[in-house]
């Protein structure tokens, strides 16, 4: 049995991002949530499908907001050449970031305390140009991981309308749990009386959001001016039983890698934890090979064992560990269902370091 370090080295595995079904998913989501505008919301590196590669997809299709996480990937967007045009919104903000460049690059800013609205109001009104922050205010609505609280928020919107001059209030926005409707429902309405209290104090904030990819399509009294997107735009579905198909998706990511071995009634494939494969896949998940199932038996460092009792599996063949299923492998779905896990942490969690490659439909 040959499972020397290093074969993955020789044969690495392969991520291959179909752009084309990303830019119909897109549609189908627009289509869906109209007049609401899409944000591509693209955090972790494209949901593990490339940063720029799906930003410039999502732009492409006609998308004209995207959703980066933070400064520095927000910056990168930029840089890579993506105009003033294109909204781009960064919420997690860390204390050494560059305020000052972020508010230079025009990028749209998620506020979710008073302190940080100072901090930015400051950034803005040191600069020589006038040039205002573009900043989107938070209200925690009830899942209290950030935000403005209730109690709080008169004092920070009456703070965002004084420092008017450096501050452009361009948005009010929060996240809800979509865990239950009953929940999200009592979210929605504190969401308005946060923004009827802005509004009593002079905010006029033309963009008001709150879904993510799965309220953006059950549930039209949360799509508001805009919704952020990330999930669906992959074709990742939402789990509980709803495959992607049945929301008119197609999964964008296939996973493949090689067999480098075959002994024993074993063979193995050159990918495995350290390529960011969970263990847990280990009895519970299978993938394809010319079409047939292998069933996944042991998950190593750099290799996964496959059981091939009759030795059908020879060194070279490429196995499909996920993708649309349309070569008899296993969607993200099911492994995510299998494995007791979520689409989107697997496909965030494979490593950067495995190739991507974006085939021209
Ligand atoms: C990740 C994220 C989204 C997108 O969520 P999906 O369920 O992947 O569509 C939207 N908004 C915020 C603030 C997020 O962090």
């Amino acid at each position: 049995m040959n499972d020397e370090l290093g074969i993955s080295q020789v044969m690495p595995p392969r991520i291959t991002v179909d752009l084309s079904a990303y830019a119909q998913n897109l549609d189908a989501i627009r289509t869906r949530v109209a007049p609401a505008e899409v944000m591509a919301v693209l955090k972790s590196d494209g949901y593990g499908h490339g940063l720029l590669p799906i930003a410039h997809a999502a732009l492409d299709a006609g998308i004209t907001a995207l959703g980066a996480l933070d400064i520095d990937t927000s910056l990168r967007l930029r840089d890579s050449g993506i105009g003033e045009e294109v909204l781009i919104f960064a919420w997690l903000l860390a204390p050494d970031d560059d305020l000052t460049a972020a508010v230079a690059a025009g990028i749209d800013l998620g506020v979710s305390s008073l302190d940080e609205l100072n901090r930015i109001a400051a950034a803005a009104s040191a600069r020589s140009d006038g040039r205002r922050a573009r900043v989107h205010l938070k209200i925690d609505t009830g899942l209290h991981r950030n935000g403005v609280s209730p109690e709080h928020w008169p004092a920070v919107v009456e703070r965002a309308v004084l420092v008017r001059e450096s501050v452009d209030l361009v948005g009010i926005w929060t996240h809800i749990a979509e865990a239950s409707d009953e929940e999200d429902t009592d979210a929605i309405s504190r969401f308005h009386a946060a923004v009827a209290v802005a509004q009593a104090v002079g905010a006029e904030p033309q963009l008001r959001h709150l879904a993510a990819s799965a309220a953006s399509y059950f549930r039209a009294d949360s799509r508001l001016d805009l919704v952020r997107v990330g999930a669906f735009g992959y074709g990742i579905s939402p789990g509980g039983g709803i495959t992607p198909g049945e929301l008119g998706l197609t999964p964008v990511m296939t996973l493949t890698a090689t067999v480098y071995a075959s002994d024993d009634g074993t063979a193995r494939l050159a990918i495995g934890s350290g390529d960011g494969i969970s263990s847990a896949a280990a009895g519970r998940v299978s993938v394809a090979v010319n079409g047939r199932r292998f069933p996944v038996a042991d998950v190593g460092l750099d290799w996964i064992g496959l059981a091939d009792p009759n030795g059908e599996l020879q060194r070279g063949d490429e196995a499909v560990l996920f993708g649309p299923g349309t070569r008899g492998e296993a969607t993200l779905q099911e492994w995510a269902d299998a494995t007791g896990t979520i689409g989107e942490e697997i496909v965030t969690r494979l490593s950067a370091d495995i190739p991507r490659s974006y085939p021209k439909g």
